[in-house]
């Protein structure tokens, strides 16, 4: 058997299209275009690239994209103040400060998250949004698991009632998205690094999510036939070679659904950041 593969692509172009239409809406209602302030701190490659895919999506969905660009050993009240002023700016709709922040201020990530307004916490990581997630208010969703979410959606891949395995347990992949599909009404089981047997609890998954950070952990014979795999690693495994958390080539032989690495859940975290900038704006535009 061969499975679907789920190619982010696509699914990045539904969301995004349907983003645009959204801005459109916005322009048309209140004379306003999005506004999405970008902060990066320092010249960390990987970040940089991050932030370029970003400002292009911007682009394509007409959000309007402000870069914010502040040398690595910008003092931490020099990047709140710079927080402080993006919170009062009519203007930007949704601040995104790119992580991993540089090694003098990274010890401070949560102040920076904290500072950043919750209606304007594009990234879902503040604490207020982390509540709402939970108790099911809505707030903005954090981008890669509600990406996930949604592919699901869009590929009419059933959640409702299914036994679903998170492999791994970060505050930006693993809880929110156990907590998304609990939403959704799966049966969900998080695993990490002290969980006992943890191929036996993965092949009973009907939908299984690796967000572990290491290549080709997930092996075919830790799924279950037919399964719904949903691979959220990124890692680089030579200069020009990045792999999932998912021995892709053997557990698409036992799959039904696979998303590739690259090409899959990457594009849909950019798409879903859109979607969040559009909704940002949407309810500050109508609070007002
Ligand atoms: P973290 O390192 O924060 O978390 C990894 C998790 O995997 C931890 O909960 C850890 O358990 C668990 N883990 C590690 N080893 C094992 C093991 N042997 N068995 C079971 N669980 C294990 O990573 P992130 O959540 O930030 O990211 C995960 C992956 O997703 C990375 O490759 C990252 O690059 C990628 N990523 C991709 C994004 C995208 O847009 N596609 C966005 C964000 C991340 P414990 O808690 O016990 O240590």
């Amino acid at each position: 058997m061969s499975a679907r593969i789920l190619a982010g692509k696509e699914f990045a172009a539904q969301l995004k299209a349907e983003a645009a239409q959204r801005v459109k809406a916005l322009q048309d209602k209140y004379g306003v275009t999005p506004g999405l302030a970008v902060v990066l701190v320092g010249d960390d490659p990987a970040s940089q690239v991050y932030v370029r895919n970003k400002d292009r999506a911007c682009a394509e969905v007409g959000i309007h994209a402000e870069r914010i660009n502040l040398p690595a050993d910008t003092p931490l009240e020099e990047l709140l103040a710079v927080i402080d002023r993006l919170n009062a700016d009519a203007s930007i709709h949704g601040i995104l400060v790119q992580l991993p922040l540089p090694a003098q201020i990274a010890a401070h990530e949560g102040e920076v998250i904290n500072r950043i307004s919750p209606d304007k916490d594009v990234d879902g990581f503040h604490p207020v949004s982390v509540g709402r997630l939970v108790t099911g208010e809505s707030g903005l969703l954090p981008c890669t698991p509600a990406g996930c979410l949604r592919m699901l959606e869009l590929a009419g891949i059933p959640v409702d009632g299914k036994r679903a395995v998170v492999v791994g347990r970060s505050n930006i992949v693993g809880k929110p998205m156990a907590m998304l599909l609990l939403r959704k009404n799966a049966t969900v089981t998080i695993c990490h690094s002290h969980t006992q047997d943890l191929a036996s609890i993965t092949r009973e998954a009907d939908i299984l999510v690796a967000a572990i950070g290491k290549p080709n952990f997930i092996t075919a014979d830790m799924v279950k036939p037919g399964a719904t795999v949903i691979d959220v690693g990124i890692n680089r495994i030579a200069p020009k070679k990045l792999v999932g958390d998912v021995d892709f080539a053997a557990v698409s032989e036992v799959a039904g659904a696979i998303t590739p690495v690259p090409g899959g859940v990457g594009l849909l975290t950019v798409a879903m950041l859109m979607e969040n900038v559009v909704q940002a704006a949407e309810q500050q535009l109508a609070a007002k």
